[in-house]
C-alpha cells in the first residue's frame, strides 16, 4: 500500500504525471489485500493508493499461460526511482520476523550511533508463532514481540487490550499467516505430497535469508532510493507527509466489511 502511495505522489510528482493517470497494480502472496484495497484507511486524497492485487499464484497462471519461461529471461534492474527494491531488509519483509530484523538494523545502530558489528538477528526468525527479541543498543535494550497466525495475534492483542494498551515492548509485529507472507494464502499452492517431503517454510525462508545475504545493502537506513526519498519528498521520518502516505490507522468494520 505504501508503495502505491509513493507512486501516485513522489513519482507523479517527479516524473510530472498526474496521479489520476497511475494505475498500481500488486503481486502479492495475499488473497486479503484483494479487500485491504477498497478500504478508505488506504487512500489519500480520494486516490486508492493499490489499483488491482493479483496474487503471485495468478502471476504464476498468466506467465504459465504465455509460455514464458522465467529461466531464459535475463535479469534486468528494477525501474527508478525504486531501482534498489530488493535491499536485505526489503527481501526479508516476506517471512515472520523479518520486519522486526529490518527495524532492530536501523534502530540499534541509530541508538548505538556506529555500524553494528552483525545484522542478523537470529532470535526473530523461525517459524515459532510468538517470539521474544531483546537487543542491547546502548543504555537502551530494545524489546520486541514478532507474532505470526490470527490465534496468537488475538491473545497478544487482547494482553494489551487488558493492560489498557500498556505494553512492555518497543515493537510488536505481527502478520497474520503462520510463518509470514511466503505462507500466504495467495501463495502456489502445493500438494499432499509435497507437504509430507518438503518444509516448506523453512525452504522459502532461506530463500529470502540467502537474498538478504547476498544483497549489497542490508539495510534500509542505507539504501539510496529511501534517502533520496526522504530527502526529495517526506523530508524525515515521522514528518507529517510521512504520517500521510505511509502510515494508517484502522477502524473496525465488523464481520462483513462492505466494499467500496
Ligand atoms: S501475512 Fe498473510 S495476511 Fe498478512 S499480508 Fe502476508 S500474506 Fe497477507
Amino acid at each position: 500500500m505504501m508503495f502505491g502511495a509513493m507512486l501516485k505522489s513522489y513519482y507523479a510528482q517527479k516524473e510530472g504525471i498526474d496521479p489520476k493517470d497511475i494505475v498500481v497494480v500488486s503481486v502479492m502472496p495475499c488473497v486479503a489485500k484483494k479487500y485491504e484495497i477498497s478500504r478508505p484507511e488506504f487512500e489519500v486524497d480520494g486516490l486508492r493508493d493499490v489499483d488491482y492485487v493479483i496474487t503471485t499464484r495468478e502471476f504464476a497462471a498468466m506467465v504459465k499461460f504465455a509460455s514464458i519461461n522465467f529461466n531464459f529471461l535475463p535479469d534486468e534492474e528494477f525501474d527508478a526511482p525504486f531501482a534498489h527494491a530488493n535491499s536485505g531488509s526489503g527481501v526479508i519483509f516476506g517471512v515472520t520476523g523479518g520486519v522486526m530484523e529490518a527495524a532492530i538494523r536501523t534502530v540499534a545502530e541509530k541508538l548505538i550511533g556506529h555500524e553494528l558489528d552483525s545484522v542478523e538477528f537470529r532470535q526473530a526468525r523461525g517459524p515459532k508463532g510468538s517470539k521474544e527479541i531483546s537487543v542491547n543498543a546502548g543504555e537502551i535494550t530494545v524489546k520486541g514481540l514478532v507474532v505470526s497466525g490470527v490465534g496468537n495475534a488475538k491473545e497478544v492483542l487482547e494482553v494489551i487490550k487488558q493492560n489498557k494498551g500498556v505494553s512492555k515492548y518497543h515493537f510488536i509485529e505481527i502478520m497474520g499467516c503462520p510463518g509470514g507472507c511466503i505462507m500466504g494464502g495467495g501463495q502456489p499452492i502445493y500438494d499432499s505430497v509435497v507437504r509430507e517431503h518438503v518444509d516448506v517454510f523453512k525452504l522459502r525462508s532461506q530463500v529470502l535469508y540467502k537474498a538478504d545475504e547476498a544483497a549489497p545493502i542490508r539495510k534500509s537506513h542505507e539504501n539510496p532510493d529511501v534517502k533520496a526519498l526522504y530527502e526529495d519528498f517526506l523530508v524525515e521520518p515521522n514528518s507529517h507527509k510521512a504520517h500521510k502516505y505511509l502510515h494508517t490507522s484502522y477502524a473496525s468494520k465488523g464481520r462483513f466489511g462492505k466494499m467500496k
